[in-house]
């Protein structure tokens, strides 16, 4: 099984060439229930991590471990759709699984050299008693698939207002709608544009105030309700890591490029 995005419905690029200088990259993971081991890439599998370093603990729930979300050995990448820092090759994401006053999780967002064979690996502590179940991903395997993306939420405001009636006409007429069916991809995926559901709300860096950059999103399903994204052949309810975040919102992870450390931030929407 290798869950492939099926071939775009329409040349978006011919239709609305005024999208072409916003075209990214993005990589969908197509997470699929399997058994991933700690050296694989994954969604809820076991992470790489090192015995000697501490296991993360959550900031507002003090004592709470956190839960693996998303590993990502760069080498696993298609495409570098998202710039590693030097000498890391390993991206890991975990999150407090318990509920923030509505904030849903608490990221955490990991660079690491991957541990040589030999080094004592950690293993990952139990979730905690109080977890929401929709916040544990079921371990996953991941199929990393590169994209073309083009914005949606995220196209200026005045280029949206100038193809809207052509984005209508395109719909009345050969029934794909831009936003959902030729923007942007559903699902967990780096780089691209963020998956919005809703209004944008980007954040900015909080030590040098620049706009952030997107890293990932986390969609509770690859497919809401969307032909054009979604692979054939699989029953969209049983294949992936079973996430419910909020309705069928998702988690986006943005970072800094230019700060040291690689400061993050997080956005939801539900
Ligand atoms: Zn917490
Ligand atoms: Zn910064």
């Amino acid at each position: 099984m290798n869950p492939r995005t099926p071939s775009r419905p329409l040349d978006v690029e011919r239709l609305f060439p005024e999208v072409v200088p916003h075209r990214r990259r993005a990589v969908r993971l197509h997470p699929r229930a399997g058994s991933p081991g700690r050296r694989d890439s994954s969604v809820g599998g076991p992470l790489l991590w090192p015995a000697d370093e501490p296991w993360p603990l959550c900031p507002e729930h003090s004592g709470s471990p956190m839960v693996a979300v998303v590993q990502v050995r760069r080498d696993d990448l298609p495409e570098q759709v998202v710039p590693y820092p030097a000498d890391r090759d390993l991206l890991q994401v975990l999150w407090c699984p318990r509920d923030h006053d509505g904030r849903w999780v608490e990221p955490l967002v990991v660079w690491r050299a991957a541990p040589a064979g030999g080094v004592a690996l950690a293993t990952a502590p139990p979730p905690p008693a109080e977890a929401e179940r929709v916040y544990l991903p079921r371990p996953c395997t991941v199929h990393p698939e590169a994209v073309t993306e083009y914005p949606s939420w995220d196209l200026p405001e005045e280029l949206w207002q100038r193809l809207e009636p052509r984005f209508e006409e395109v719909e009345r007429e050969r029934w794909w709608d831009y936003q959902n069916h030729l923007s942007t991809a559903p699902g967990i995926k780096l780089g691209g544009y963020p998956a919005w559901c809703q209004d944008p709300r980007r954040p900015d860096c909080r030590s040098c105030r620049s706009p952030m950059t997107h890293l990932l999103s986390i969609e509770s399903s690859e497919y809401p309700l969307n032909p054009a994204w979604g692979p054939a052949g699989e029953d969209p309810a049983t294949v992936g890591p079973e996430l419910r975040l909020g309705g069928l919102g998702g988690v986006y992870l943005f970072e800094c490029h230019r700060c040291p450390g690689r400061p993050f931030d997080h956005r939801f929407d539900r």
